[in-house]
This record gives structure tokens, C-alpha cells and sequence, in this order.
């Protein structure tokens, strides 16, 4: 239903923009320009209470409902059109309990806020690698990072998550309490509530650590991914590594004539000892002949927003995912082919290195699927605002087509990878028939009527399977 063009909601204290107020344009973009939906209503939510009176709100006017953490899905279901967005993105604040070694995190937070406070302290914990993503949408499809083979996913580190539900109820879900939701929450996204707060285990990690990118040329990709696939079969769960198919980012560190070549990078972090770490990544360094080798003693802050400036707010983006058991000889073929083929030298595959502390907790332990595989890609094309179309049909005809020709090696799909209208069919592959099924139960008791439904949707109860 169409928002009414109230300019009041009994109980929230934060602002409500609605079309014509001066705000209006930038509070409904999200990370991608493609997206350019017009709600009738953003609550801008400054707390819990606000939260639930914008759910109550929406709920007794029968609004379509979107929530906003840090606006960075691809898919943009941050943002409906008509309706009301809960706008979470004032609740940022974090802070740190030390000695029980816990963050406590506001809804609306970005993995840079987390790094920051919990950086002072010289911990942290599992969090999206670029620093503007945002905690939410992350922690709640899974969460992947440079710490996940030492310190597990996001997930596997939340402890307590504080959810208002449909009905505009506060309520607080851990281990003890709800328990289901608990386990619903650990990877089946945004469909149960929205957490307002998170309460997440921290680790000892840097704060400086050995990291950063080492790049060959792309003549070079399947000699450098069949040394890869030997090197993190023994590397430590410390070494966090990510494979990036593109061309060489205009970073400060890399010579101008550099910029825009075609190249293959390998990208770590040791999250130990930096002694540890230069051992770890030694062989790598080694390996043929780098273009560029910027890997180094860093600040983990640092490393952890290092390639932020590579994916900007406003350009225009369309992503492909898929898990893969294995680098198998004939993937790398696959990946060497079809990696290049991009037009838009901002186009770029990255394949995450899963394994270590991941693979060790129980499939059904959490909804996140998919700790068995060995990598994690994800195909994301790129391109600028003022391209005409042309640019981005060439660019999603290249991911689509990359997507496909692994389609024999494919093993699942991270949810948090998936883009809007053509991967709707694929949540149920992101998650397998059981954890599907047992998702569909939950969100049967906590959100029978789909109040929540602008994301990879789980459809209630049985009649969704
Ligand atoms: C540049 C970039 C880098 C990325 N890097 C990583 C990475 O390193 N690791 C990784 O795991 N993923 C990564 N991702 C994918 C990321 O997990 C998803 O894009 C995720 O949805 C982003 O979360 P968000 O809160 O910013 O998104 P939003 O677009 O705000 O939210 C997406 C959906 O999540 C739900 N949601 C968000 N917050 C809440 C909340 N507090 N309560 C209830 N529901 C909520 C809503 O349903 C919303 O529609 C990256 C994405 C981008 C664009």
C-alpha cells in the first residue's frame, strides 16, 4: 500500500523524510546506483523504541516494509518502493566489554565502526572486508572476512541478538533465549525481526598485522591458481586469503602505468603474529614473477579498509555467486577463461578461501550453509553512472556467462552474494531443502504474515517448500 503523507509516527523520535523533503534523494540510495526506488516513508531510527513503533506504524497502515542497516546488499532490498523504510543507519554505536571480551553493536553499525572501538582494545571479530558494508545484512546471512578460518563466520561469533519482531515486540534471542530464532538469525538474513543489537565474541588480533595484495600479470592466472591451491591447502587457519580476477586497482601504493592492467591478485591476512604471518605468506611473495607486491606489516584498521575506494557508493553493480568444493584443474581453466572477458575495467571476480574454523562447526549448527566448501566466489560486474546501458547489458551478459560455465563445478551459493530479479530462485539453493524447510518453520511462528519479506525471502510454513 502507498504510505500516507503523514509527517508523523506516534513514538519516533528520530526524523521521518518522506518525497520532497531535502533529504529525500540521498536517504534512499543504497551502495548500488542501479537501484532507484522512491518509499513514501523513512523512519530514521534512532533506537529500539523507535524501531518498534515504526513496525507497529507499518503494520496498522498494511505498508510494505524495508530495512535499511548499512544499504550495501546488491540486490538493494534496503529500499522499497512506496511503503516505509526502517532506516537504521543513526543506531551505529558500539561498544566494547573487554575483559568478557565482547562487542555490543547497534543495528544500523558498519564493520568500520566495529574495527574501530574494537581495535582500541586490540580485538575484533569476523566482519565484511570492505569497511563501509554494513553489520546487519552481514551477520545475518553469514558473514565471511580475513579472520573466518582462525575465528569462525560473523555467526559463529553472535552471541545475542536484541529483534523487534512483526507484532513490534522487543525480545532478545541467544543460546538460552528463543533459541530457534537464535539459530534462524545465524544466517537466514532479515526475515524474522530487526536487530536492533548485536552482542558478538571478540578475539585478540594486531593491531598490526602481515597483509595486502600480491598481483601477477593475468597471462599468469592458472599458473598462479594451481601454486594457490597447493599453498592453501597448508596454510595456517591465522592465514586469511582472498583470489581477485580484474585489473590492478588505481590503489596509492601502485605505480600509475600499473593501473587498469589486467592481473590476478592474491590478497592475505595472518591474523597472528606478524613474525607468523611473514613466514606464512613467504611462499606466495616467492611465487613467479609479481607485478606488484605490496604485502606487508599493517594495521589491521588499516587492512581492513584498504579496498574500500574500489567499490564505491554509487556505481552501478551486478553480481553472480556460487560456492566451489574444490580448485579443480578444470575450474581454474574455467575461472582463467572467463575472468578477463569484462569490458568495464571495474569488473572483478573474488574467490574467498573458506576452510579452518568454518568447516569445524556442525552443518546444522547455524542456517548458514555451505561450511564444507573450499571457495567462495563471487563475479561482480562494475561499471560507472554515466555509461549508457550498453556497458551494463555487456557487463551482466559477462558475469551471467562466467556463472553458467562453472555450472558443473557449483556447489551452493552464499546468500549474501545473491543480486535481485534474476537469483530469486536461488535462495532455496543457498540454503538446501532442510535448513530451507526448518528456516520456513521459524519464520512461521515469528513472522506468519511475511511482514518481512524485502530480502531473500523465506516463505512461511510448509506450504513454502
Ligand atoms: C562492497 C561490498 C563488500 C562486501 N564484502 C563482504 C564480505 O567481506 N563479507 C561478507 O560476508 N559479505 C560481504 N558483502 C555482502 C554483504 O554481506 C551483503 O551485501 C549484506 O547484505 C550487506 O549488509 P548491509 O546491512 O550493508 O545491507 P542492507 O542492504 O542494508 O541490508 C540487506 C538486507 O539485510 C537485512 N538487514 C540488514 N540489517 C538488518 C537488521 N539490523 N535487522 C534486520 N534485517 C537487516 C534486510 O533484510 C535488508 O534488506 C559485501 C557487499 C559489498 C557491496
Amino acid at each position: 500500500m502507498r504510505a500516507p503523507t503523514t509527517m508523523r509516527i506516534p513514538g519516533l523520535r528520530g526524523d521521518l523524510i518522506a518525497p520532497g523533503h531535502p533529504d529525500y534523494d540521498d536517504a534512499r540510495a543504497v551502495w548500488n546506483g542501479t537501484i532507484d526506488r522512491r518509499p513514501g516513508l523513512i523512519a530514521r531510527c534512532t533506537g529500539t523504541a523507535d524501531v518498534a513503533a515504526a513496525v507497529r506504524f507499518a503494520r496498522a497502515c498494511d505498508l510494505e516494509i524495508a530495512v535499511r542497516g548499512g544499504g550495501h546488499n546488491v540486490a538493494g532490498t534496503a529500499v522499497c518502493d512506496d511503503g516505509i523504510v526502517i532506516d537504521l543507519s543513526p543506531m551505529r554505536a558500539v561498544s566494547v566489554d573487554p575483559v568478557e571480551r565482547i562487542a555490543h553493536v547497534r543495528g544500523g553499525a558498519l564493520w568500520g565502526d566495529v574495527d574501530h572501538e574494537t581495535q582500541a582494545y586490540g580485538l575484533a571479530t569476523t566482519g565484511g572486508i570492505v569497511s563501509h558494508t554494513g553489520v546487519g545484512g552481514v551477520s545475518l546471512g553469514g558473514g565471511i572476512g580475513w579472520l573466518m578460518r582462525k575465528h569462525g563466520l560473523t555467526v559463529d561469533n553472535l552471541v545475542e541478538a536484541e529483534v523487534v519482531t512483526a507484532e513490534g515486540d522487543v525480545i532478545r534471542a541467544s543460546a538460552q533465549d528463543h533459541p530457534d530464532l537464535f539459530w534462524a538469525l545465524r544466517g537466514g538474513g532479515g526475515n524474522f525481526g530487526v536487530v536492533c543489537s548485536f552482542r558478538f565474541a571478540l578475539h585478540p588480533v594486531g593491531p598490526s598485522v602481515m597483509a595486502g595484495p600480491v598481483f601477477w600479470a593475468a597471462e599468469n592466472t592458472a599458473d598462479v591458481l594451481r601454486f594457490y591451491r597447493e599453498f592453501v591447502a597448508d596454510a595456517p587457519d591465522e592465514l586469511g586469503n582472498v583470489v581477485r580476477l580484474g585489473t590492478i586497482p588505481p590503489l596509492p601504493d601502485v605505480r600509475e602505468n600499473l593501473h587498469f592492467r589486467p592481473a590476478i591478485a592474491v590478497v592475505s591476512c595472518h591474523a597472528g603474529p606478524v613474525e607468523d604471518g611473514e613466514v606464512a605468506v613467504r611462499a606466495l611473495r616467492e611465487f613467479g614473477s609479481p607485478l606488484v607486491d605490496l604485502v606487508g606489516p599493517t594495521l589491521y584498521v588499516d587492512h581492513q579498509s584498504g579496498i574500500d575506494d574500489t567499490v564505491p557508493h554509487g556505481w552501478r553493480y551486478y553480481w553472480k555467486g556460487t560456492d566451489l568444493t574444490g580448485l579443480s584443474d578444470e575450474v581454474i581453466d574455467i575461472v582463467a577463461e572467463h575472468a578477463y572477458r569484462a569490458t568495464s575495467p571495474r569488473s572483478y571476480a573474488a574467490m574467498f578461501h573458506l576452510g579452518g574454523a568454518i568447516a569445524r562447526v556442525p552443518r546444522d549448527a547455524t542456517a548458514h550453509l555451505g561450511r564444507e566448501v573450499g571457495h567462495r566466489m563471487s563475479i561482480d560486474a562494475a561499471w560507472l553512472p554515466e555509461q549508457d546501458d550498453s556497458v551494463g547489458a555487456a557487463e551482466k551478459a559477462w558475469a551471467r556467462e562466467f556463472l553458467d560455465a562453472l555450472a558443473p563445478h557449483r556447489a551452493g551459493v552464499y546468500v549474501n552474494f545473491l543480486d535481485s530479479d534474476d537469483d530469486t530462485d536461488r535462495v532455496r539453493e543457498a540454503y538446501g531443502d532442510d535448513t530451507y524447510q526448518r528456516l520456513a518453520e521459524v519464520k512461521a511462528k515469528y513472522d506468519p504474515e511475511n511482514v518481512f519479506h524485502n530480502n531473500k525471502n523465506i516463505r512461511p510454513g510448509k506450504q513454502g517448500v
